[in-house]
């Protein structure tokens, strides 16, 4: 499978849909927010300077971003496509993420947008805080990622438009017609 690269603001279901592609098309899977909860986790020196920046709702700085993402890439198991969940985040990283892989020889394949309403963001998010307990799914924790993410994160869709790559996903109130229309639009590209 080509690359992807899964975009939606937060609760829009990116890390649900990303295992669920994964499993299908038997990829590699790279998501930044578990690479920096594994850091936070094993106590690391990157781990204490996230920890401030995700339970504020802010985002990491671009150019270690960018670094890990690097790293994190190359440590996958070399021809299997690779989904990208919750990288890019800004048109810096984007830009990045696109020079990266051409110095390899790789391209960025297709991009899922995860279109969601923000009624539904909100309750997903908050039924997560007592199901999975992370520290950043509080309201007003949230209240702040949502504003990063409209500010920040939002215009990159149309960065993909632009690319033309972009593929965008509406939320009609049920993951399984949804993730049915992600797969025959993939099944498709095979
Ligand atoms: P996520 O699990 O993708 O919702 O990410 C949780 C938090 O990790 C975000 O709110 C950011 O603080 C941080 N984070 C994850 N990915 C990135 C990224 N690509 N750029 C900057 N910060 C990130």
């Amino acid at each position: 499978m080509k690359n992807i690269i899964i975009f939606g603001a937060p609760g829009s279901g990116k890390g649900t849909y990303s295992d669920e592609i994964v499993k299908r098309y038997d990829m590699g899977h790279i998501s930044t927010g578990d690479v920096l909860r594994g850091e936070i986790k094993n106590g690391t020196e990157l781990g204490k300077l996230a920890k401030g920046y995700i339970d504020n709702g802010q985002l990491i700085p671009d150019e270690l971003m960018i670094d890990i993402l690097a790293n994190t890439y190359d440590a996958q198991e070399p021809g299997k496509g690779v989904i990208f969940d919750g990288f890019p985040r800004t048109i810096a990283q984007a830009e990045a993420l696109k020079a990266m892989l051409a110095k390899r020889g790789h391209d960025m394949g297709v991009m899922i947008e995860l279109i969601v309403d923000e009624e539904t963001l909100l309750s997903r998010l908050l039924k997560r805080a007592i199901e999975q307990g992370r520290d950043d799914d509080n309201e007003e924790t949230i209240k702040k990622r949502f504003a990063v993410y409209h500010s920040q994160t939002e215009p990159l869709s149309k960065w993909f438009e632009a690319e033309g790559i972009r593929y965008a996903f509406t939320w009609k109130g049920s993951k399984d017609v949804m993730l049915g229309e992600i797969f025959d639009f993939l099944d498709g590209l095979k």
